[in-house]
């Protein structure tokens, strides 16, 4: 059997290290099933923790999250503007966002219907090109805080594009043109409650921008794309069972394409999982610029010569993986190692891709 494991410990050691840093409130970010390691079992544990208010992306997500944790505050990031979605999102009494006036008036006007006041968090469109007021509108955010009766502003966000480290200059234009949209509001004289811009990057790499909370998701796995100063634990090790293990002569192919050929008698053992559980798929890349395909390319280049290889674990010890990887199992060189069919072997793997029909086991 195929599992993903999920340590806990590693979770919470995470979460602790990220408040420490940054000293602000730390809202953890539950989208893509919490990144893959389980909205509902991440939420229950940080929510014994103290954690109070989670964030995700979606209706479903908000919904199931507020069912399971009907004590903790949910903050739906993105704008609904449709009415039956946002009849739901009044129905599942969590925090909406808005990002322009007309959403703001149609979520005002049912919040008033079912006789509630809706929270809200205010969005505004600094860079992303997604969703929220744009700066030059900030003065029509004000005018929805201050004359739709049914909302409660709660917080103002927006989002960074590109806070990777590289691109100092427009993390820093965001930041500025955030706090020109919250001096709009207190201009107004609407309380903006918390204040929140970055994500894991920008809350490791810029303390300014840290501000009233930070929204942490891939960090919390210890999986973030700057340096890892915090020595967060990288959580996601995907395990299964040896299901055979044979001796191959010397000049026999392994796997699809021929790309591996043993050079000497080998003992291999064939482990039932692959690309179809999401075994190394993130190893597909984002060539969106020059400068990713010549870094990737660099990376094919070292792992064609060994730099690189991809490896398992067998009892406490490495073994290489060989040929190519397929959609349902994978062969991995134990000719030096102890090992037996049942033994477990664990892959070093991003649970975000780890596919959901994936058991997950929580230690
Ligand atoms: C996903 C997301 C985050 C968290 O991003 P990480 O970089 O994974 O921490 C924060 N804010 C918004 C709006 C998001 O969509």
């Amino acid at each position: 059997m195929t599992t993903l494991i999920v340590q806990k410990d590693k979770l919470l050691y995470n979460l602790k290290a990220i408040q420490a840093m940054t000293g602000v409130q730390v809202i953890p970010v539950l989208k893509g099933n919490a990144y893959g390691l389980g909205e509902i079992e991440v939420g229950r544990l940080f929510f014994d923790a103290g954690v109070r208010l989670f964030a995700v992306s979606r209706i479903e997500e908000a919904e199931r999250l507020a069912a399971a944790l009907p004590h903790a505050e949910i903050l739906l990031l993105t704008p609904y503007s449709t009415e039956s979605d946002v009849r739901r999102i009044v129905a599942a009494g969590v925090t909406a966002t808005i990002g322009s006036y007309e959403s703001a008036v149609l979520l005002n006007g049912i919040a008033e219907q079912c006789g509630v006041k809706s929270r809200v968090h205010i969005k505004f469109d600094t860079g992303m090109g997604r969703f929220g007021f744009l700066p030059e509108d900030a003065e029509k955010a004000a005018q929805a805080a201050k004359y739709l009766n049914n909302l409660e502003v709660c917080g103002c966000f927006s989002h960074l594009s590109n806070c990777f480290g590289r691109d100092k200059k427009s993390v820093f234009r965001q930041l500025d043109l955030f706090m020109k949209c919250i001096g709009t509001l207190r201009r107004a004289e609407i309380e903006p409650g918390i204040v929140h811009l970055a994500g894991s990057s920008g809350a490791i790499l810029y303390p300014k921008l840290r501000l009233g909370a930070v929204r942490i998701g891939s960090a919390l796995l210890g999986r973030v794309s700057v340096k890892n100063k915090l020595q967060l634990k990288k959580i996601g090790r995907l395990e299964s069972e040896i299901c055979e293990i044979r001796w191959l002569p010397a000049g026999h192919n392994i796997g699809y394409a021929n790309t591996y050929k043993t050079k000497k008698p080998m003992r291999i053992a064939v482990i039932p999982v692959g690309y179809a559980d999401g075994l190394f798929v993130e190893k597909i890349r984002d060539t969106f610029r020059m400068r990713d395909i010549l870094r990737f390319g660099w990376q094919d280049f070292r792992l064609l010569f060994g730099r690189d290889k991809l490896y398992c674990e067998i009892g406490g010890k490495r073994a290489p993986v060989i040929g190519r990887i397929g959609l349902c199992n994978v062969i991995a060189d134990v000719s030096d190692l102890d090992c037996n069919t049942g033994d477990i072997a664990a892959f070093d793997t991003n649970p975000l891709f780890v596919n959901s029909n994936v058991e997950r086991t929580y230690i």
